[in-house]
């Protein structure tokens, strides 16, 4: 028998144990997936946003991995801490994957990013889907009449709508009471989304931006003058090389620019060809605006600064201008690219690949493509490790790993835990007279999983 530690229940380690235990080639596979948290899913649960629901339902596929009976999700072990070492993990299982993501946001690099009101959109992210590490974040909404976000990707979109969004089509979602509460009560009828480039070079996807343009009483709005910076907004012919996401995005964008203002409450306004320079604040601390400065085409791709600046009025600034890997101790790690040095799959560990040691999805490959880009991923890796296989099962492990973590000290939550998570969550989005609604803190969760 092969058995193998996935470290991470998102949707990478899922593919990862599934390719693992779906395989031919190597007979009787055994996988651990084991996650810091009590609940599986990773970003899915975590990151997806709360009223997509279709791309939410992606976790009832997980789950059904999950309960393959090959596999054992054990929940609330983390790696690389004070009780389980990656050492102790290789001495545990044949072969260890890690699948651990690259969640961690990164910085403007600008003055005033300390401001009180300035968050990374992670923060914000992890807050409203109820991520246990952020349930003291605090968002002071009511206070907030204009909000930036600072990117051009689909969480930038993510967290715009979600700011101007009523709280009566958030009310059906799993979002945590207190979010829903805060939310219902603020204040924000502007949202600024600020890009460094132009319209044609968004990273969001067209099915997302134009649903911006469908939110129950908000404005989506572009300036023509604006859009008009780029070569590939006023020439149709130039526009016709563009990848097709581009140009439906310039459409989009268009026919907010062409269309005549409605009265609508709230406004979301997309700014392109603007670079952050300072976030501004006010003698109490908090953030008052930001500072952009106008950038133009340069004809090579990317843009040049023009020296014209402007303010943008904001007493929310989120940024989201990209994803991390963050280190995990006793794991090589490349720091500017933010992930783990591998090859097809296997950690290379000064230059040399380390047979019984793996990485998939995020932390493997940066943080880039959708959900299903996991799965190529992690076949990939899997493929790497059965080749090694033969070799790997020669070892003798020291037997059922479970005894070892809790003899580490360590509380796993296993599968009818994660149950009982989820049968506490419904009971209390039944009280709320809601759907199932997420428990938001460690405490919660874990007396859910009947670990107090
Ligand atoms: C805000 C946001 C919204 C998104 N929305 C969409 C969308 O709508 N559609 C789409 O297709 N894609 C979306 N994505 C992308 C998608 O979520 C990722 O492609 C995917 O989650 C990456 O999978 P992963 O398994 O590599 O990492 P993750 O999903 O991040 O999973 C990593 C897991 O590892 C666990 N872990 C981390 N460290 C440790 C440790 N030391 N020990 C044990 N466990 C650990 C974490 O708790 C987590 O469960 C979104 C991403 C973000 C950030």
């Amino acid at each position: 028998m092969l058995r193998v530690a996935v470290v991470g229940s998102g949707p990478s380690g899922v593919y990862a144990a599934q390719t693992l235990v779906q395989q031919r080639e190597v007979p009787g596979v055994r996988v651990d997936v084991l996650d810091r948290l009590p609940a599986p899913y990773g970003l899915v649960r975590y990151g997806v946003a709360p009223d997509h629901e279709k791309i939410k339902s992606l976790q009832g596929s997980l789950r059904t991995v999950l309960e393959d009976e090959r596999i054992r999700f054990l929940g609330n072990v983390e790696v690389g801490g004070a009780e389980l070492s990656t050492e102790r993990l290789l001495e545990l299982y044949h072969a260890v994957v890690y699948c651990v993501g690259a969640a961690r946001d990164r910085l403007l690099g600008i003055p005033g990013e300390e401001l009180a009101g300035v968050h990374s959109a992670t923060a914000f992210v992890s807050w409203y889907s109820g991520h246990p590490d952020a349930v003291d974040e605090v968002f002071d909404l009511p206070g907030v009449d204009s909000a930036v976000v600072v990117g051009a990707g689909n969480v930038a979109v993510d967290v715009t709508r979600i700011l101007a969004r009523g709280t009566a089509e958030l009310a059906p979602t799993d979002m945590p009471q207190p979010a829903l509460g805060a939310l219902a009560a603020s204040g924000v009828r502007r949202v600024a989304m600020v890009a460094r480039r132009g319209p044609s070079q968004g990273k969001f996807t067209t099915k997302e931006l134009r649903e911006l343009g469908t939110l129950p009483g908000v404005g989506a709005r572009a300036d023509r003058a604006e859009l008009a910076l780029d070569p590939m907004y006023t020439d149709p012919g130039a526009a016709a090389a563009l990848p097709a996401v581009a140009r439906r995005n310039l459409e989009v964008l268009r026919g907010w620019a062409e269309a005549e203002p409605g009265g609508e409450p709230r406004s979301i306004a997309l700014r392109f060809y603007l670079r952050p320079v300072e976030i501004l604040g006010g003698p109490d601390g908090r953030v008052t605006g930001m500072r952009f400065e106008r950038t133009a085409p340069d004809g090579l791709g990317g843009v040049t600064g023009t020296g014209v600046h402007e303010d943008i009025e904001a007493q929310l600034v989120l940024r989201s201008v990209g994803y991390k890997g963050v280190p995990l101790a006793g794991l090589p790690f490349d720091p500017a690219k933010g992930t783990v040095p591998h090859a097809a799959g296997r950690v290379v560990r000064a230059g040399r690949a380390s047979v019984g040691e793996y990485v998939a999805g995020w932390i493997k490959r940066g943080p880039t493509g959708v959900i299903g880009t996991n799965r190529p991923c992690a076949k990939e890796t899997v493929s790497s490790l059965l080749q090694d296989a033969a070799v790997l099962a020669r070892r003798e492990l020291p037997g059922d790993p479970l005894d070892a973590l809790r003899a580490a000290g360590l509380h796993p939550v296993e599968w009818p835990g994660w149950q009982a998570i989820e049968t506490a969550e419904s009971d209390l989005g039944r009280s709320l007279g809601r759907r199932s609604v997420k428990i938001p803190d460690w405490a919660g969760l874990l007396g859910a999983a009947g670990l107090t």
